[in-house]
């Protein structure tokens, strides 16, 4: 008798920690709250968090001042998530180095990238490729709640409705932020609606609220700029005669560096404008740890070195 329980159990073991046969259900949570959730990005933990409450236990792999482009799994977190429950990523190949790793643990348990489920013709494209950094529009970012609700809804029915009572309030408080930034972003003249940073991560932000930018380097970090990006920007500064460009938390300075030096060669005087969080939220205590936070340093930072 005992030895049939524990073949049972060992087949039972076997099946969880297997492969999920193709087209079978998918599982639901059976243990102890909290869920524990693996996130790359602080950006996409934060937004788990918000919906999740004490429902889950989120980690996130890639602290502050850390660039997601460039980010390689360390062994500390192939066994974070060979530990969750739950994986979350940003994808549109923002961490463009682990995306072998999101397919394998895929087939062992529930993996979720939040942009899935936003509508192809709302994406920025650039060169044939989804710009990822759809956070800096608000109301985009907003898009990526109810997909992730649904995700958890669907893992942890019998707390289906927790999730999607915190879905709403935190989609009304992002909707408040998207007004919020859209009054700030106003109060800026059209002349200096322009925002030049070290990558091209405010595409989404210059769509949705009216600013035109401009970056030394593309979507990813992964490419070097040339002198010939450079030199162009140092040009666009000087004719537009634009007072500030800004460094980023999660990218070198010596870009940036080198566009001042330009300018300052030229006879124009341009300044840092302070640091932006582009893909990374700021440290504990900076205020920027959460995404609303980040946003609203972002655009207090922007509107403050552009507007005086
Ligand atoms: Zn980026």
């Amino acid at each position: 008798m005992f030895s049939r329980i524990l073949i049972l159990a060992v087949v039972l073991l076997a099946a969880a920690c297997g492969e999920r046969p193709e087209g079978g259900e998918s599982p639901t949570f059976q243990g102890q709250h909290p869920i524990k959730v693996v996130a790359t990005t602080g950006i996409v933990a934060d937004l788990a968090r918000n919906i999740g409450g004490a429902l889950l236990e989120v980690s996130e792999l890639m602290g502050p001042g850390i660039d997601p482009h460039l980010y390689q799994a360390s062994p500390g977190d192939i066994s974070l998530i060979n530990r969750a429950d739950l994986v979350l990523y940003n994808g549109l190949h923002l961490e463009g180095k682990m995306g072998e790793i999101f397919e394998r643990v895929g087939r062992r348990k529930p993996v979720h990238a939040v942009t899935d489920g936003i509508p192809q013709e709302r994406l920025l494209d650039d060169e044939g490729a989804a710009d990822p950094h759809l956070w800096f529009d608000v109301a985009l970012w907003a898009d990526t709640i109810a997909p992730l609700t649904e995700f958890l809804a669907h893992f942890d029915p019998a707390n289906a409705d927790r999730y999607r009572d915190n879905a709403e309030r935190y989609r009304q408080e992002l909707l408040a932020l998207d007004r919020e930034v859209r009054e700030s972003l106003a109060t800026l003249p059209a002349d200096r609606r322009v925002l030049v940073t070290a990558h091209d991560a405010f595409g989404y932000f210059g769509r949705a609220y009216d600013v035109e930018v401009h970056a030394i380097q593309g979507i990813s970090t992964e490419s070097e700029a040339g002198l010939h990006e450079i030199n162009a920007l140092v040009d666009l500064l000087v004719k537009r005669r634009i007072p500030a460009v800004f460094i980023e938390t999660s990218v070198s300075e010596k870009n940036i560096r080198a566009l001042l030096e330009g300018a300052s060669r030229r006879g124009a005087k341009v300044r840092i404008g302070g640091e932006l969080y582009s893909d990374a939220l700021g440290p504990k205590g900076t205020g920027a740890e959460t995404y609303s936070g980040m946003v609203r340093h972002n655009v207090r930072q922007i509107v403050e070195a552009l507007g005086g």
